[in-house]
């Protein structure tokens, strides 16, 4: 087994962050391979889920493991080219947090249950329902492959206090 590389993760406001990602279209070991970087740098984290744009690759795709803070066995999971099928209209409120906007969690509503369609680092389809966190989970970085951040649900003045401590941050870290 190779070993794994941690990438960086970009932290808001980033352009990158911002942009609509590109489908994946090649299925070759360097995705595999990437996908591999992308669990280890979010389970080093830690994490529950990380999208490419966060560590500065434009397409979709993302990675995310719920069951890691239970005390069951880790469930990775990979998806590329995901799109959300279906949605409840029963909703739900969890408090949400990003690796990209480090220690600030806020509430956001989306849908309780969704079924989502994508395809594995081989490019075999998949198609299944997520419930409670992983539905939300997955919504949340779905919405990073579109440039959508949790705090674009947050009232305007919540989310410009969160990116004005998220600039001041980024300066501290480029004076250290
Ligand atoms: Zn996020």
């Amino acid at each position: 087994m190779q070993g794994m590389t941690l990438k960086p993760i970009l932290i808001h406001p980033d352009p990158r962050l911002k942009k609509h990602c590109d489908p994946v279209t090649e299925f070759d070991k360097d995705l595999a391979r990437f996908a591999d970087d992308m669990l280890e740098t979010m389970y080093e984290a830690p994490g529950i889920g990380l999208a490419a744009p966060q560590v500065g690759l434009i397409k979709r795709m993302l990675v995310m493991d719920c069951a890691k803070e239970a005390e069951g066995t880790p469930e990775p999971m990979v998806l590329i080219n995901p799109e959300v099928t279906w949605k409840s209209e029963e909703r739900n409120v969890y408090e949400e947090g990003c690796l990209s906007i480090p220690g600030q969690y806020a509430e956001v509503e989306r849908p309780k249950m969704v079924r989502v369609s994508w395809q594995d680092v081989e490019g075999k389809p998949h198609e299944q329902e997520f419930d409670a966190l992983w539905a939300t989970c997955v919504q949340h970085e779905i919405d990073h492959l579109d440039g959508v951040l949790f705090i674009d649900y947050l009232k305007p003045l919540k989310r410009q206090m969160i990116t004005r401590k998220m600039q001041k941050l980024k300066r501290e870290k480029a004076r250290a």
